[in-house]
């Protein structure tokens, strides 16, 4: 090599040393999900559970997999939210629960914590995956929410899948919805307890998927996708599709991710209530999403939400029997709980 050569050799290898940006993360990469807060009960029957188990950790898995080959938080949560929506057993997509009216109306949401771009849709019945058209909002318009007609226009604008909505059937569901109406003709629309259902009722109707990823990059993202709550009024929003309400994402503070009674979360603007707190009282992740938790349960509203900062520190609470959840870490140990 000649002595021009060298030089310029070493200075370029040194130079680019210098100029190699860690994440801000140290390269942590983490995955937390949620399978919805009150889904399942105690004395479920444990096939039933085990198959839970089984489709909870393979959306793990494969969110894990785009995050450890150097993915997006955003790509991670779009597909593990996605593979929970194919599965009969979770309320999003393929499992969402009836409306008061026999058919399906499905929300979910997307956001990207580094721009703070976000995506939805709301009250669509024939979008096979809500998450993707979610994505497709906030990538392809300049728009944040779509709903209903518009939004099912726009996603098979956007070549996403289409189906009947035969599609969304599912026996099961349908005999928890039957049971939940009989329940519900018993007593007047707006009893006097505040929107609170007894909490054998409420704990029969909820449902929600939620994904939670940082990357190598140090961003952050959030997807929440639902078919709402069971026997719901027909053209009723919940809160997943409601950005800050069910679903947030920013760097400067966590990722949030919600399930349960979408009222109360919607009247708490409980996501973005996780991240002031974090931004502004400076609590650790763990308290903010805990304090949440407790307005919300003061004032009768059942659910869980989980939360992720940007050091990959993370929370998961819960007021309902059960909430499903879990999460993975570096290291690539897939950790799913339920109780
Ligand atoms: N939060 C959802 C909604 O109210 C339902 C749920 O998470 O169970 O639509």
């Amino acid at each position: 090599m000649k002595p021009l050569c060298a030089i310029l050799f070493i200075f370029i290898i040194t130079s680019s040393k210098t100029n190699c940006v860690q994440p801000e993360s140290d390269n942590k990469i983490v995955l937390v999900m949620h399978g919805g807060a009150g889904t399942i009960k105690k004395g479920i029957d444990p096939e039933r559970e085990e198959n839970y188990r089984k489709d909870f950790a393979k959306a793990l898995k494969a969110g894990y997999k785009i995050l450890h080959e150097g993915g997006s938080a955003i790509d991670a949560v779009e597909t593990a939210v996605a593979l929970l929506e194919d599965s009969p057993l979770f309320n999003a997509g393929k499992g969402s629960v009836f409306t008061s009216k026999g058919t399906h109306e499905m929300d979910a949401a997307i956001m990207d914590g580094k721009t703070l771009h976000a995506g939805a849709v709301c009250g669509v019945q024939t979008i096979k995956n809500p998450i993707h058209a979610a994505r497709a909002v906030m990538d392809k318009t300049p728009h944040v929410l779509l709903c209903g007609d518009g939004a099912e226009e726009f996603a098979n604008e956007q070549g996403l899948e289409l189906v009947e909505p035969g599609y969304f059937y599912d026996e099961y569901r349908y005999q928890q919805w039957k049971k939940a109406k009989d329940k519900e003709g018993q007593k007047p629309e707006h009893s006097d307890d505040g929107g609170k259902a007894p909490a054998n009722t409420m704990e029969e109707k909820h449902g929600t998927v939620g994904a939670l990823a940082l990357d190598q990059y140090g961003n952050l993202a959030a997807a929440t996708s639902t078919g709402g709550m069971t026997n719901k009024r027909y053209g009723r929003v919940g809160d997943t599709p409601l950005i800050g309400c069910g679903t947030y994402a920013d760097n400067s503070s966590c990722a949030v991710s919600c399930t349960g009674h979408g009222e109360y979360f919607i009247r708490t603007v409980a996501a973005h209530a996780v991240c002031d707190l974090m931004k502004y009282k400076n609590l650790p992740v763990k308290e903010a999403a805990e304090k949440v938790l407790a307005q919300i349960n003061d004032l009768g509203g059942e659910g869980g939400l989980i939360a992720l900062d940007r050091k990959g520190n993370f929370a998961m609470p819960f007021n309902t029997v059960a909430m499903i959840r879990g999460y993975v870490k570096k290291d690539g140990n897939v950790v799913v709980e339920i109780f």
